[in-house]
């Protein structure tokens, strides 16, 4: 087993793993709502799309209930 040569700080180190998360692109938050949603896409939380209520959220909701 061999053993490392140079000790790394904690600032290469962290900076290295930056790589390993994840990033999330495109997405914008909800005009109605203000929750995080996809770009282009209907707010699956209030179920609006530019400015107009395109699915009724409100029934999944009850059912649920
Ligand atoms: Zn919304």
């Amino acid at each position: 087993m061999s053993t490392q040569k140079q000790h790394k700080t904690k600032a290469r180190r962290d900076r290295r793993r930056v790589r390993f998360t994840i990033k999330t692109t495109g997405t914008v938050t909800c005009p109605k709502c203000a929750k995080p949603i996809l770009a282009h896409r209907v707010c699956a939380s209030c179920g609006y799309y530019k400015g107009k209520e395109v699915i009724n959220t409100l029934k999944k909701t009850k059912k649920k209930k």
